[in-house]
């Protein structure tokens, strides 16, 4: 038997992917070649890609892979060479998720055995609660109804019911949709599934309600402990049969349109329309798992500015037997934690007093104005959706409002809001945004915010279709009445109008008519309006960036809708994640485009914004700044990390940059050209303050690292916190790094550190650091870059000869504050 040892490469640990990568290379041998993960002293079959899953394998877990049979020798080179070359690749996440790059999960979470689903986040941050489906609840409201003797009666007929109606709509059904409802019908044909509610009902006494809920419940409990995936899957066509036979009993409680939450919930859907998002109450909303929705669809937008992190890349189906249980959802590390143990729970305080730490440094910062290093200002502004989200808008920072979706107020209603109605709520904008800039971009209907009482028809394409500017011309009514509203209101505040959509100047010039003909009204009306309104468009559709010269003479300013052009441009459906590893607005071709864009507009005087999704993007931002972009609007949150990061760039660098940027060939080029792009900074002290952690309530190692390295990058010390721990970490392992006395100094030297520095944490009570040199209570964590050279020998050997004095160590665990043990450690070593 023949054997190879390696560490799992893979940062998103063995998911289906690698998996079924890995089991493909095994199977190309005749050998027998068992995988064994030897953390957790699992073991699988390599040539079955769901043994190879459930071994639980994360990255750096020790593993072999034991290979014995006639052609053994062959297997083992070529396994060998697959797993450390091309092994990794097979964990790549698609472009389309560029922005959220994958990381190593933290050891400090890993090592607490953590039940975990991989997923992709599409909106950061960290929720618990209980996990709950979008419509598994509702089918509670059925259970209110009370047995009756006609209950059998009454089964029967439904049963009958549902099978006619299937029946009917396989006529005239092909493909998927005719293989689905077949299933279904068979289901319900199934004596077992009659059987059972009929057992539940004459031997249970549940009531007909009871029982048929009951049955699901069994049925699907059974179902989704398989180990095939094609059987757990089926639970959603259980519920599915389920639905339909309660909705056919009881036809008067069919639409349930309220879900109600009392707790904190995780919801699963597969997809949200907005204002089904906007009917659920974000107190008790603490995140959300949504299998298809798209990175830029609306819902995502809202949920972003309500600051509710969501995730997608798991089934509905998958998660269904974990219904009802806690589970921690962490958009940070792309994972759902599943019952977390207490240590998990510790885990994730830990992150969320992180998190309140940076939330409040952000806001703090938010006040600073938005310059770059070499003091060139930029407006940062907020994308709205309501009047409610512009005061938490402002106090995020925003220097105005750069995109008040007015649709928003025209959704989930029976009919269209009126004047008076429009007219209070720009006015509260406007009245919050005491003189800053409020943009309103007029109704964009349409596309996937449909209005049902517009009664405009069903459309093949809606993205391509009836919506926004184009709609104006039949409902000038109703846009008429939106012009009103915004004029009237422009007399409280510095309001700018923005049109959706455009693809040519007749509609514009349209536009400014109507707008004329609205302002003469209003005049002869004598109702008190603005005489000025500055007017924008959007450029969303390509055509217009060919003729911005035209429209420089008809508009005053331009803001780049990105979500909607990356679709039009390369004919990507923004909400179709079939097709999202191709929804990646930094390409050469896009950032070409913007160039033209701004080049134009600047060239007559005119500025241009970015109101899509890739105007809050950090990661982007020396490039679409490089690009000339005057104005960045946003979600609020994500405001006072767009300022940090504006303040460390260098305009002159960025120009060079984006220029660069757009001669490269591909996005990959692009991706890696900002990777090697780290401005500049003034150095740091490698002691100070700020990296001294003084009676934090810690209470475990990893809860030590986990803190002390996500301190240093809300110090902006490092941009890494999870790459730095793992290195840290890797250290440790060799030996332990408490070196008696109760102290320990954890250290290592690391690519993921941006500002060398030594971090400190005096620790309530002493901790267990793994050492047989007793408990810590004093832990002084050096990291240091690459280039330091030797200088961390060093520091290290000057710090461990000062420790060795009893007096030196006394005085460090007497000092009453972090400023004292500042200066105690500032005259005694020479950093
Ligand atoms: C856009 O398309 O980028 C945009 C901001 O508009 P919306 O997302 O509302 O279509
Ligand atoms: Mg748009």
């Amino acid at each position: 038997m023949l054997s190879i040892e390696f560490f799992c490469p893979l940062p998103n640990g063995l998911h289906a992917r690698p998996a079924w990568a890995l089991k493909e290379q095994c199977s190309a041998w005749r050998s027998d070649i068992r995988f064994i993960n030897k953390r957790l002293n699992t073991h699988a079959d390599g040539k079955s890609s769901l043994a190879l899953i459930s071994t639980g394998t994360l990255f750096n877990d020790s593993c072999v892979l034991e290979i014995s049979g006639s052609d053994e020798e062959q297997a083992r080179r070529a396994l060998e060479l697959y797993i450390n070359s091309a092994f990794i690749d097979s964990d790549s996440i698609p472009s389309g998720d560029a922005p959220h790059v994958a990381h190593p999960l933290p050891r400090s979470l890993v090592r607490l055995n953590p039940q975990l689903h991989h997923a992709i986040t599409l909106a950061s941050g960290i929720g618990v609660g209980t996990l709950r489906g979008w419509q598994s609840d509702n089918l509670q409201r059925y259970r209110q109804n009370p047995a009756s003797p006609e209950d059998i009666t009454r089964l029967e007929h439904s049963l009958a019911t549902l099978a006619e109606q299937l029946n009917l709509r396989l006529r005239g059904l092909g493909g998927e949709s005719k293989t689905i409802i077949s299933a279904h019908l068979s289901l319900i044909q199934d004596d077992e599934f009659g059987g059972n509610i009929r057992r539940l009902m004459n031997e249970e006494r549940l009531s007909l309600a009871e029982a048929v809920i009951r049955n699901m419940e069994q049925i699907c409990n059974k179902l989704s402990h398989s180990a095939s995936d094609y059987l757990r899957e089926r639970v959603s066509d259980i519920r599915d049969i389920t639905e339909q036979l309660l909705s056919i009993t009881w036809p008067e409680l069919q639409p349930a349109s309220a879900f109600i939450m009392t707790e904190p919930t995780i919801l699963v859907a597969e997809d949200l329309t907005p204002s089904q998002f906007l009917s659920l109450d974000t107190r008790h909303l603490k995140g959300m798992v949504l299998e298809k929705t798209g990175r830029t669809s609306h819902t995502l937008i809202l949920a972003r500015a309500a600051s509710i992190p969501v995730l997608s890349g798991l089934t509905v189906a998958s998660l269904e037997p974990f219904t009802g249980k806690p589970v921690i959802l962490d958009g940070v590390c792309s994972v759902l934690v599943m019952e977390p143990n207490e240590a998990v729970h510790h885990y994730y305080s830990v992150a969320q007093r992180l998190a309140d730490i940076r939330h409040q440094q952000q806001i703090k910062d938010a006040s600073l104005p938005a310059l770059t290093r070499d003091n060139v200002p930029v407006d940062i502004a907020a994308n709205i959706g309501s009047a409610l989200e512009a005061p938490g808008a402002f106090a995020c920072g925003a220097q105005g409002v750069g995109l008040f979706r007015t649709e928003m107020l025209y959704m989930d209603r029976d009919k269209a809001p009126d004047e008076q109605e429009q007219f209070e709520a720009y006015q509260q904008v406007l009245l919050s945004a005491v003189g800053k800039p409020v943009i309103f971009r007029t109704m964009d209907i349409g596309g996937d915010k449909q209005i049902p009482y517009l009664n405009i028809p069903q459309e093949e394409n809606p993205f391509l279709g009836y919506r926004a500017v184009r709609i104006y011309p039949e409902f000038v009514h109703l846009f008429r009445t939106q012009l009103r509203a915004i004029l009237r209101a422009g007399a409280s505040g510095n309001a700018r109008l923005m049109i959706p959509m455009v693809h040519s100047l007749d509609q514009i010039l349209w536009v400014k008519q109507e707008l004329q003909k609205v302002r003469e009204e209003l005049a002869s009306q004598g109702l008190r309006h603005t005489s000025h309104l500055p007017l924008g468009i959007m450029v969303e559709v390509p055509s217009v960036c060919f003729i911005i010269d035209h429209f420089c003479d008809e508009v005053d300013f331009f803001s780049i809708g990105s979500n909607d052009m990356t679709q039009y441009l390369y004919a990507v459906d923004r909400n179709n994640p079939r097709v999202s590893p191709l929804y990646n607005p930094i390409t050469p071709s896009f950032l070409r485009m913007v160039r033209q864009i701004v080049t134009a507009a600047h060239r007559r005087g005119k500025w241009v914004g970015i109101c899509g999704e890739l105007g809050g993007e950090r990661r982007y931002l020396p490039l679409l700044l490089g690009l000339g972009i005057d104005e960045f609007s946003m979600s609020g949150p994500r405001i006072p990390a767009v300022k940090a990061q504006l303040r460390v760039l260098e305009n002159d660098a960025c120009r060079e940059l984006a220029e660069k940027a757009c001669e490269c060939r591909s996005a990959e080029e692009i991706e890696t050209l900002l990777g090697d792009f780290t401005p500049e900074e003034p150095s740091r002290p490698l002691l100070a303050l700020e990296t001294i952690v003084f009676n934090e309530p810690l209470t475990s190692k990893e809860q030590v690292l986990q803190f002390l390295c996500g301190n240093l990058a809300i110090q902006g010390r490092t941009e890494n916190p999870l790459e730095l721990e793992e290195d840290l970490w890797q250290r440790e392992e060799i030996v332990t790094t408490a070196v008696g006395f109760g102290v320990a100094i954890p250290h290592t030297k690391s690519q993921w550190i941006r500002h060398s520095s030594i971090s400190i944490a005096r620790l309530e009570k002493p901790i267990d650091w793994e050492s047989d040199m007793g408990d810590v209570g004093l832990v002084i964590m050096l990291t240091l870059g690459t280039q330091e050279g030797i200088n961390h020998v060093k520091v290290f050997s000057q710090l461990a000869r000062k420790l060795v004095n009893k007096a030196f160590r006394e005085a460090l665990f007497a000092a009453d504050s972090p400023h004292s043990l500042l200066e105690l450690l500032n005259a005694e070593i020479s950093f």
